[in-house]
């Protein structure tokens, strides 16, 4: 049997030079490597041409670049295309290019599944299975610009999976993604969508003060966010805000909340009214999006007329707020449904 190569992307150019110098090579090979690696996109040690053949035969026994694999490609009449991406356990994860203008955003899986199950969603009704390594949440980002040969300018963490339940890994990942030796995106243009898990976010603030954050509260009511955010039940709303009101003061940006329309669930005027009082004071930014249906769920989006009202009483009442339509109908927009209808079917 074949002895399990170890992912390079989970590595830095320091731990890389350090393990070069102990296999006798010049420490500068880790930063000609990298280059390789995510400026040039080579998928294999071999034709990394400005290395000695025997490192490179060395690197391709101990290392492999990227052992994730498209098995899948759904592309929308928007332009925006879903990935469901293999990973060498044979698991999958979704992730997603979403061209706008000259710029590309990739939204990108945390974990394969999700542990906090909420029940509108795809990916929270498949279970949880594990948490991605760094190298699995690079190697999403490096294979879409691979695909697409170009450049990725910003990332969201909005696939499947709770990135600040995957936190070490996602600190690691983000190092690579963020570093100008790795995929060079800005950590402004970097955004973390979390439904809150507020000892985190406080860490978040102290390790990473540039990202950007979203924050999906789904309903201001707490015993409905405990039906459809079931973490709250763990983190209430109270500690969530509480959290959120420090988080703000310490980075000094505005952090945008998340809120998917359900019909009758949470789209009610009352709801509308409620959540104006929660926010009030806050230095946030409201998203409304209309729900996108599951097959076999029961949530359904409200209609335009009602969405246009929630708006409205937002708006009227001093809140920064637009509707986010999200990208990608045509193509099972929702979270973890290409994963749910194709990955599973697949054993994947
Ligand atoms: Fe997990 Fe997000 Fe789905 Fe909830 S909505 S189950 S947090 S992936």
């Amino acid at each position: 049997m074949e002895a399990k190569r170890t992912a390079i992307m989970n590595f830095t150019p320091k731990d890389l030079a350090a393990l070069l110098e102990d296999w006798g090579e010049p420490t500068y090979r880790a930063q000609q490597i990298f280059e390789w690696v995510y400026q040039k996109r080579a998928d294999s040690f071999e034709t990394m041409t400005n290395l000695p053949q025997d490192l490179r035969k060395k690197l391709a026994q101990e290392f492999v670049v990227n052992s994730l694999h498209v098995v899948e490609t759904v592309s929308s009449s928007d332009g925006s295309r879903k990935f469901l991406i293999a990973l060498a356990d044979g698991m999958s994860v979704e992730t997603v290019a979403i061209p706008h203008r000259d710029r590309l955003t990739v939204c990108v899986s945390s974990q394969v599944g999700c542990p906090v199950g909420c029940p509108f969603c795809a990916t929270g009704q498949a279970g949880f299975k594990r948490n991605l390594e760094p190298s699995e949440i690079v190697g999403q980002v490096w294979l879409v610009a691979k695909q697409l040969d170009r450049r990725v300018d910003n990332l969201v963490f909005m696939g499947m999976g709770e990135p600040l339940l995957n936190y070490d890994n996602l600190c690691q990942a983000l190092l690579t993604l963020n570093a100008p030796w790795g995929m060079g995106i800005g950590a402004r243009r970097i955004t973390i969508s979390t439904v809150g898990v507020p000892p985190v976010i406080l860490k978040l603030a102290e390790d990473w003060p540039e990202l950007r954050l979203a924050v999906s509260l789904q309903s201001p009511f707490p015993e409905v966010r405990d039906y459809l955010v079931p973490l709250n039940r763990v983190y209430s709303l109270r500690s969530l805000l509480d959290a959120l009101k420090i988080y703000i003061t310490r980075v000094r940006h505005r952090v945008t909340i998340e809120y998917t329309l359900w019909e009758g669930v949470n789209d009610r005027i009352k709801d509308a009214y409620e959540l104006v009082k929660l926010l009030r004071g806050l230095n946030v930014f409201v998203n409304l999006i209309p729900g996108n249906r599951v097959d076999g769920l029961p949530f359904l989006p409200p209609s335009p007329a009602r969405v246009k009202k929630f708006y409205n009483i937002l708006k009227e009442n001093g809140m920064e707020v637009s509707i986010r339509l999200s990208r990608g109908q045509d193509i099972e927009a929702a979270c973890g449904n290409l994963y749910r209808i194709h990955g599973l079917e697949r054993g994947l």
